[in-house]
């Protein structure tokens, strides 16, 4: 009987195992790979897309058009027991089923690390998935429409504020390619121009972008501060609030924008898999074998797997690990199903880390040499133009750095995509119930 391989997350670790899979292993082996959505988010673009400089259709890498053998069951994993070799998942269709396997990858990937503020759960959004990244857009946009129509100051600089926390790459990338979309669209808006926004950068940490090194991070830092963002250091938010943020400094900042890009954690789902855990990371051994099992393996930002770059040390939650992560995997699980020589453990070292700063600036840590300004920006463009699988995206991808180039942004506002009002609503909408009932009249559609 042919072995059945399951794959938990059609993520980075998990797409490169289905797809490396599809080439090594004899077309009889079934290989079934779970997730939740039925796309590869390729986030070093998310910034991109959430400034509408890229279309969100063009950051995404549809699963069934690049995997030909692979079965995508779309679901969600709930927890599973290694002891009886099953899966438990929550398929798409609502029901609840067990699936059973000879060999088990878990490449579940990671969630925003949110601290016990008060408020932030309610009233941040986190910078992770597509839905956040434009949800962000719409609001920024739909704040500035907020501004620009309310006659009390007060109120308009409560909409003109917003305040991004965290200092990595993610979140200096994500608050850059906002601002300078805020900034260039700010022409068309006159009374917000004339109060004038408030961009702050608010990290713990006496530094940002650990990943590179002080010269370039000092660089970056320059950099944001001479075009208008606030970066302010060694600061912690406590509490935030639908109409402020309050610092560790004291000072308050009213504000209705709080985006959290302060680190991740392994998905929770890892604490109902039934394997060993470190800080909530699955433990592996240097091949990706989760210990203590001969046939359960994880990789990418659920997994902690010895990194060859740092004795001691677990491989950092980066989409370059989890690529070539996953090419391994499929050799190391072609070899435990006897499709390969022999099991073999993970080499890879760190090439380095970038951050695209936006108006063709980017800062590069490249196996130790510092680039920075536009051969950085140019380096980071063609990586990610070599790396996103598929002719189809990477020629969308240049068509839409080409627009961007020559045209101005766009400022509509389509917070309701996706969020057709019910029937119900065209016949008395919302607004004129709450107005005749004397509440509030306007509703945040791009909360949605
Ligand atoms: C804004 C941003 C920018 C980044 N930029 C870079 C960069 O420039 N370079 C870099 O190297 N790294 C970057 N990263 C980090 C990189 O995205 C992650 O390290 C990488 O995605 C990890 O791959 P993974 O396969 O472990 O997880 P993911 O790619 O997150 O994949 C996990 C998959 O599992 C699915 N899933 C989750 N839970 C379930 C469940 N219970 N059931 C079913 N499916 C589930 C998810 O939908 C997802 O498809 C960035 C991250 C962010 C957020």
């Amino acid at each position: 009987m042919p072995q059945h391989v399951v794959i938990a997350g059609g993520g980075f670790g998990g797409y490169y195992t289905a797809r490396t899979l599809e080439r090594i292993l004899p077309a009889e082996v079934p290989v079934t790979l779970v997730s939740d959505v039925n796309y590869m988010l390729y986030t070093p673009l998310l910034p991109g897309a959430a400034a509408g400089t890229l279309e969100p259709r063009h950051v995404v890498v549809p699963l069934r058009e690049r995997l030909k053998h692979t079965e995508l069951r779309l679901g969600w994993v709930t927890g599973g027991d290694p002891s009886r070799r099953a899966l438990r998942v929550e398929l798409a269709a609502g029901e609840s089923v067990d699936f059973d396997y000879d060999q088990l990858v878990v490449a579940l990937g990671s969630v925003s690390r949110a601290a016990p503020i008060p408020g932030l759960g309610d009233h941040a959004i986190g910078f992770k998935t597509i839905s956040e990244a434009i949800s962000l857009r719409n609001r920024l946009v739909r704040h500035l429409e907020a501004a620009e129509a309310t006659d009390d100051v007060d109120l308009r600089r409560q909409y003109l504020n917003f305040v991004f926390v965290g200092g990595g790459y993610a979140g200096l990338e994500g608050a850059a390619e906002l601002y300078d979309f805020a900034t260039d669209v700010l022409i068309h808006y006159p009374r917000c121009r004339q109060t004038g926004m408030r961009w702050v950068l608010v990290d713990a940490a006496p530094r940002i972008m650990p990943e590179i090194q002080p010269e370039l991070a000092g660089f970056t830092l320059r950099l944001l501060r001479r075009r208008g963002l606030e970066v302010m250091l060694e600061t912690q938010v406590t509490r935030v609030t639908d109409a402020a943020v309050e610092l560790s400094t004291g000072e308050t900042i009213p504000c209705r924008t709080v985006c959290w890009t302060a680190g991740v954690k392994a998905s929770p789902v890892a604490e109902r898999l039934g394997l060993p855990l470190d800080r909530g990371r699955i433990v592996c051994d240097e091949t990706m074998r989760v210990s203590g099992y001969e046939n359960v393996w994880a990789l990418g930002d659920i997994a902690a797997i010895p990194d060859p770059a740092r004795p001691g040390e677990a491989c950092p939650p980066t989409a370059q690990h989890a690529i070539r992560q996953g090419k391994l995997m499929a050799h190391n699980v072609a070899a435990a199903l006897g499709h390969r020589p022999e099991i073999q453990p993970f080499r890879f070292k760190t090439l380095g880390a970038f951050a695209d700063l936006g108006r063709q600036n980017a800062v590069a840590n490249l196996m130790g040499a510092r680039v920075r300004g536009f051969p950085a920006w140019a380096i980071a463009r063609f990586y990610h133009l070599a790396w996103i699988p598929g002719f189809k995206s990477k020629v969308r991808l240049i068509a839409d750095w080409t627009m961007d180039f020559w045209f101005p942004r766009d400022v509509a506002e389509l917070g309701q995509l996706g969020h057709p009002p019910r029937l119900a609503e065209h016949v008395v909408p919302s607004q004129l119930r709450q107005h005749e009932s004397g509440g509030a009249a306007v509703a945040d559609s791009s909360a949605a």
